[in-house]
């Protein structure tokens, strides 16, 4: 749209458009000051020219008075009326006299009768000169009369007012003329540019891109002020647009940049709540959602459940085939709890093999939601328990799962995982595999677990444990060795056995603190003793070393480090280690326990029998001896199998070439079994209960050295 064309508007617009513009007030001014001016000019003029005839009016009376009266005079004197009457025409003759006329002075000195008259009578407005007529005679003035003239006073306004109208006319007229060029030369100069740029500026649309509006200037004249608006405007309307397509463009980058970093935001925001390996919600989120759960457990009164599940021997796998594997392993374990349950459960991942689900509304009755709950719990223990296939090959895991219900057993988060992870860990210890509810007690249990572990950490500190020496007898009856086994006794529950915390330790950890004591303990006492000659160089000291100690990254020098330290030969010790050494990974157990060997330490496998290792593992594992669990010897006299299980691990043993020891000896008879067998070592109570230190030292040692 151009600035020039004005846009059809209706007439009433056009005249309410008209009345508020310039024009119209310059009309109005211009008329006011015109009217104010003609009417001044008109007014001065009549007032003139009305002075004007009053003073040529006055002349004339002069006039008359001065060449008339003393003819008028005579002719009174004389009694002449004709002549009187002739000399009054003469007067009545000039302009505005209306009516002449000669009175007689009456004897008190007013007008007297009247002599004479010439002219109308009754004219209204009529102002009367008066002029005194005087006869001279013998030097002396004879007061005669007067002359009265009646001038027509309104016909003198009249003709004043006629020539102000006609002035008027002619001004106004003139004045007209003068507004209406005035008026076109505005609207030709001035207002039709104003309100087509009025126009211009109404439609222009800083969007508009494409030029549809555009100031354009006038084509012809000289650069004015009006120029210089459209200039202006011209160059406000591009730098506006500029402007507004630089601002459009930095609100796209903008619009881009939030949408990205709101992008970044989520994603960053599903990184803090989800767990990387699984994308299942981490602790973080699990918490949120659970405080939540909870409130709304509280409102509408139903019980929900809280599942706690546990991979059993996750940790072994992980260890023993790599992480790859194991991180395979969990995602396809974290698809299966997914895909168990509801829309509206939630499984969460709280780190390595440790998963959580939460279903809500489960029932109003604690028992309806037990039942559900278990339903769910074995949908989930089955799921994990189907073979798991990666990269071909297949792996076997069970899960061991416990649940606490809310808020029936907890009503904070916290202390929900906390009951759900209580039962986990009663499933764990009802042999794995299994579903096991939160019950109040065995929250006790697990509270004095944590109670349990802290003492000993303190102990720990206090260096308040002890070492118990166990003898290893041979046949002949000569002492060997004997077995180191930690002794601790609580403060106030008295001995606790190692039976109860040694897995507390695995779990937590402690046992690495804990093995370095045990074993800096032991080898300063076999330096001490070896000074002092109670220990034969042939004679050994067994300590066990437990799985998590054993697969701990510098073992190897760690021990030969406190060997050299207190300078104990490599042969003085055997290590025991569990089968569950080599279930993690076979082949590094393999080169750990080759290493040491090279160096003169001797490893005996434990407890052997009760694990599930296979003749393949023994036939690789590089083992100087065997340590018959006491479980198969207890019952060597009862039980067929017992004893069959026993003959066969002696004749293995022998096989292997591997010194055979009997553990938990308590009777004549066991020992005579075993020895006829050709058992190496026996250890049990028949032939020595473990004792401290000095009394292993007075009652085994003292007594050896020769037998040896
Ligand atoms: P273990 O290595 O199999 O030790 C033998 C256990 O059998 C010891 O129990 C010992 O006191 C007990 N015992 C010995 N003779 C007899 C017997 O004739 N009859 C019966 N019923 N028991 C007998 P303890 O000292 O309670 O230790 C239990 C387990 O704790 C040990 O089994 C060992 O696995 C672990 N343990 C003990 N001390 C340590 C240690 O310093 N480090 C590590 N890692 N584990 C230890
Ligand atoms: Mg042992
Ligand atoms: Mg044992």
């Amino acid at each position: 749209m151009s600035a020039h064309e004005t846009p059809k508007h209706s007439m009433a617009q056009r005249v309410r458009t008209f009345a508020n513009g310039i024009g119209a007030r310059l009309l109005a001014s211009v008329l006011a000051a015109s009217a104010v001016i003609t009417f001044g000019v008109a007014g001065i003029e009549v007032w003139s020219n009305y002075r004007a005839d009053l003073a040529e009016l006055q002349a004339d009376i002069d006039r008359i008075g001065r060449g008339s009266l003393d003819p008028i005079a005579l002719s009174l004197w004389n009694y002449d009326d004709a002549q009187l009457r002739l000399q009054l025409d003469g007067i009545r003759q000039r302009p505005y006299v209306a009516a002449v006329e000669v009175r007689e002075r009456a004897a008190d000195g007013s007008d007297g009768a009247l002599r004479a008259r010439v002219g109308s009578d009754g004219v209204e407005g009529r102002r009367i000169e008066r002029l005194p007529l005087t006869y001279r005679r013998d030097g002396e003035n004879a007061d005669l009369g007067t002359l009265l003239i009646e001038v027509d006073a309104a016909a003198l306004r009249k003709r004043s007012v006629e020539r102000a109208s006609s002035i008027l006319l002619t001004q106004g007229g003139i004045v007209l003329l003068i507004i209406l060029v005035l008026m076109l030369m505005a609207r030709q100069i001035v207002t039709r540019h104003l309100s087509a740029l009025a126009t211009a500026a109404e439609r222009f649309d800083v969007r508009d891109e494409l030029g549809s509006f555009r100031i354009r200037p006038r084509s012809k004249g000289p650069g004015d002020e009006i120029d210089r608006v459209i200039d202006a405007l011209e160059k406000m309307r591009s730098s506006l647009q500029t402007a507004y397509r630089d601002l459009a463009d930095a609100n796209t980058e903008l619009q881009a940049d939030i949408a990205a970093r709101l992008r970044a935001e989520a994603a960053a925001d599903h990184l803090a709540n989800h767990d990387a390996l699984t994308n299942l919600p981490n602790r973080r989120l699990l918490f949120q959602r659970l405080a939540h759960e909870l409130a709304v457990a509280d409102r509408s009164g139903t019980q929900g459940a809280m599942m706690f599940i546990d991979l059993d021997h996750f940790k072994t796998l992980n260890d023993a085939r790599g992480h790859s594997i194991g991180d395979a392993v969990l995602m396809e374990v974290a698809r299966r709890l997914r895909q168990c349950l509801r829309e509206i459960d939630l499984v969460a991942r709280l780190g390595g093999d440790e998963f959580v689900a939460v279903l809500p509304m489960l029932g109003e009755l604690r028992e309806r939601a037990t039942s559900n709950a278990l339903v769910a719990a074995e949908k989930l223990r089955a799921a994990v328990a189907e073979p798991i296939v990666v990269r071909g090959e297949v792996f076997r895991l069970s899960a061991s799962i416990g649940v606490a219900l809310f808020p029936d057993d907890a009503t904070s988060p916290e202390n929900l995982i906390k009951h759900a992870d209580t039962a986990m860990y009663q499933a764990k210890t009802e042999g794995r595999n299994c579903i096991s509810f939160f019950q109040r007690d065995l929250l006790e249990a697990t509270e004095q677990r944590h109670a349990l572990e802290t003492d000993l950490r303190q102990a720990l500190v206090e260096n308040t444990l002890d070492v118990a020496y166990q003898p290893l007898i041979d046949g002949l009856g000569t002492l060997r060795g004997a077995e180191a086994l930690v002794r601790w006794n609580h403060p106030t529950r008295g001995p606790v056995s190692p039976v109860q915390f040694i897995p507390l330790c695995e779990e937590s950890g402690l046992i690495i603190p804990l093995g370095d004591w045990v074993m800096r303990h032991v080898l300063r006492q076999v330096r001490d003793w070896r000074r002092e000659g109670a220990l034969h160089p042939q004679q050994y000291i067994s300590v066990n070393i437990s799985p998590r100690q054993f697969r701990q990254q510098g073992f190897e020098d760690w021990l030969i480090g406190l060997l050299h330290e207190f300078e104990v030969p490599p042969s003085q010790l055997v290590l025991e280690i569990t089968e569950g050494v080599v279930l993690g990974d076979i082949d590094s157990a393999i080169l750990r326990m080759q290493s040491l060997r090279a160096r003169g330490v001797r490893f005996y496998i434990d407890d052997f029998g009760t694990g599930y290792s296979s003749m393949a593992y023994l036939k690789r594992l590089p083992a100087d001896g065997l340590k018959i669990d006491k479980g198969f010897v207890r019952d060597l006299g009862t039980d067929a199998n017992d004893a069959a299980i026993v003959d066969a691990i002696l004749a293995m043993g022998r096989h292997f070439g591997l010194t055979v020891v009997a553990e938990g000896v308590e009777t004549e008879d066991q020992a005579r079994y075993l020895l006829e067998r050709s058992c190496d070592l026996l250890q049990g109570y028949h032939l020595g209960r473990p004792v401290e230190a000095k009394r292993f030292a007075s009652d085994f040692l003292s007594r050896s050295i020769r037998a040896v």
